[in-house]
């Protein structure tokens, strides 16, 4: 059975520029309740850390520089189905890919700065959550 927990973040490009509020109002309007949240900034290390299992892609070190420039606003989201509904939400990893109407296509600049990111997994929703949030900021 699908769970009903997901991770999202909202990207540095989409904070910066002023985005984070419209995405949350999608994210909101779509159903999914929203149980943690908070704006935080990564450094290098704990960027390369999330993002470990791209180590051996070609692009990781970019990734970490840029996951790792600006603010992030982390959440973790319930609803129904939660992991397979919001990559729905959030569209193809390219915003030139994504469907019309989705927060990347919306908000993403690039494939890299892409806006938003969301958990391929329940296994790795409950990891990235627990990467950010503990049991006491979780409503
Ligand atoms: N990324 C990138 N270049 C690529 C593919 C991915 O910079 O060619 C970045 C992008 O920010 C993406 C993240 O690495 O969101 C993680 O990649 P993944 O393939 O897991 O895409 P996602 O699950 O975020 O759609
Ligand atoms: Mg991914």
């Amino acid at each position: 059975m699908a769970g009903n927990r997901t991770f999202t973040m909202i990207k540095p490009d989409a904070t910066t520029a002023g985005n984070a509020g419209a995405i949350t109002k999608i994210i909101e309007e779509a159903g999914f309740r929203i149980v943690a949240m908070k704006k935080a900034q990564l450094s290098q290390e704990l960027a390369g850390k999330f993002y470990e299992i791209h180590k051996a892609r070609p692009f990781y070190g970019e990734l970490v520089a840029y996951m790792s420039s600006g603010p992030i606003v982390p959440m973790i989201l319930e609803k129904d189905n939660a992991v397979e509904d919001f990559r729905k939400l959030i569209g193809a990893t390219d915003p030139k890919k994504a469907e019309p109407g989705t927060i990347r296509a919306l908000f993403a600049k690039s494939i890299d700065a892409n806006a938003i990111h969301g958990s391929d997994s329940d296994e790795n929703a409950a990891i990235e959550g627990n990467f950010f949030f503990s049991q006491f900021e979780r409503f």
